[in-house]
């Protein structure tokens, strides 16, 4: 009985990734130059991108093929189980069907490999040697460290020195895939150098790590930087997953009323939705679909955040780019899923919840780990912080279920796996996690500040 089937794991790896661009509802603003106050060039960011990359990032080809390389590299792990929580399900005595499309069970135990080995791939292919980048926790450096080891690039990363030093877990994956890492600040860099000079012990943030690896790329030969996250091409390498999961489900014979996934810079939900979303737009979808971004409290983009140009970085190196922000200046509090603490989201996903497409919402970390724990108990998977967003949002959705009697199929990702990220739960366990709430007052501040630097923001019409 195909109805009684716990996971598949049978799936077909796509031939194709699914580029959303031409089917957005409207253009893509452009990145924008602060400088010149005009889009950029593409030639610019071919300092730190190789051209195909670049080409991909402003594609408006709606199906990009695979190379069979890269097929060969995501068969050491894909296609990913879909599962079906029945656990869950009976325990909310819901009459939802909840499904999970599950990363975990990639090397570095996360979605992030499906762009890391693209990248890896046409970088090799560029001829390039060293590949740098920036972590925090070490869940993007990991993919990274394993995809450069697949095509025998160097690695160089630029890893948060509070995380180097309290959360060494994923770097020893890093060093054991060859990975060069340094603790940022480090003396690796000018930047880096002239901020040990000031305070020796600068614990370092995200921003740092990201000038130094930019900095590392454009001043050594036949070197370039790499990011986990936000851009279209990476987005576009995640749509692996939303085509193996629409596969997965027909089989099944169903089809979802409802996607749901947490959005730290929005790469992972993407790659799962947009593939349906390509079904709505093509007129395909059997279902009227819902598409549910989840993001913490602590950091609320989207819920909280302002739909304008801002930069990427704290640093300010990117360009400004059109997007929900809490201002680029944010200062993310300290909860433990380390992978949405970030004050902006891609482009494409911020334009979707713009025009109502994508709706979101925010929970605290408290409420998500206790979602978390109750899924580890009934389904056995131990979810990473990230996820557990998502979890939180379905077991509401159930529940509500439960009350209009609803029989709301929901698929939602699972992008990885919590075995890491056991202090997190340590801390849950011993009730040290505070329910944050970032202030609305301190969005405002930030975006203050934004204009007063660029006043000119206020009329640009892009
Ligand atoms: C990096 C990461 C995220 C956040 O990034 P997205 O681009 O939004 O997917 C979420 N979950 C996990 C497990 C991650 O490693």
């Amino acid at each position: 009985m195909v109805s009684a089937i716990r996971v598949i794991v049978e799936a077909t790896i796509p031939d194709y990734w699914y580029n959303i661009l031409p089917d957005l509802p409207k253009p893509l603003p452009p990145p924008i130059n602060p400088a010149t106050k005009e889009p950029i060039n593409p030639k610019d960011l071919e300092i730190i991108f190789p051209k195909e990359l670049i080409k991909q990032e402003m594609s408006n080809e709606r199906w990009i093929p695979i190379p069979k390389e890269i097929k060969e590299a995501y068969r050491l792990w894909r296609p990913t189980p879909l599962y079906r929580a029945y656990n869950l399900e009976s325990y909310l005595k819901t009459p939802a069907k909840i499904y999970y499309k599950y990363e975990g069970v990639s090397p570095p135990g996360s979605h992030k490999s499906n762009t890391a080995i693209a990248q890896a791939y046409y970088n090799y292919k560029e001829g390039i040697e060293n590949l740098t980048t920036e972590t925090g926790a070490g869940q993007w450096g990991s993919a990274l460290a394993f995809a450069c080891h697949m095509f025998g690039l160097k690695a160089r990363i630029y890893m948060v020195r509070s995380s180097y030093d309290q959360k060494p877990y994923r770097r020893i994956l890093m060093q054991l895939w060859n990975a060069d890492v340094y603790a940022s600040p480090s003396n690796n860099t000018k930047y880096g150098k002239s901020l040990l000079e000031k305070d020796p012990t600068n614990p370092g943030s995200l921003g740092i790590a990201i000038s130094e690896a930019i900095e590392d790329a454009i001043t050594h030969e036949k070197t370039k930087y790499s990011l986990g996250s936000v851009l279209n091409h990476v987005l576009l390498h995640q749509t692996v997953i939303g085509q193996e999961a629409k596969q997965q489900i027909e089989y099944l014979d169903d089809y979802p009323d409802m996607i749901v996934g947490c959005i730290g810079g929005g790469s992972s939900f993407s790659g799962l939705f947009w593939p349906f979303y390509y079904d709505v737009v093509s007129k395909k979808a059997k279902k009227n679909i819902e598409f549910i971004a989840v993001e913490p409290t602590a950091a609320p983009s989207i819920t909280k955040g302002v739909y304008i140009y801002d930069h990427g970085d704290t640093a300010r190196l990117t360009p400004l780019i059109k997007m929900y922000t809490l201002g680029h200046d944010f200062i993310p509090p300290p909860i433990h899923a380390g992978g949405l603490r970030y004050h902006g989201k891609a482009p494409t996903l911020c334009l979707l919840a713009n025009e109502g497409i994508v709706k979101t919402r925010a929970y605290n970390q408290l409420e998500v780990f206790n979602a978390a724990s109750l899924f580890f108990k009934l389904e056995g998977i131990l979810p990473a912080p990230e996820p557990a967003h998502a979890i939180k949002a379905v077991i509401d959705e159930a529940i509500k279920c439960r009350q209009t009697g609803e029989e709301k199929t929901i698929l939602f990702l699972l992008c990885g796996h919590g075995y890491f990220d056991i202090k997190a739960y340590q801390d849950y366990l011993e009730n040290k996690l505070l329910p944050y709430e970032y202030p609305e007052e301190e969005v405002k501040k930030s975006i203050e500040r934004l204009y007063e630097l660029y006043p000119w923001l206020k009329n640009i019409n892009f």
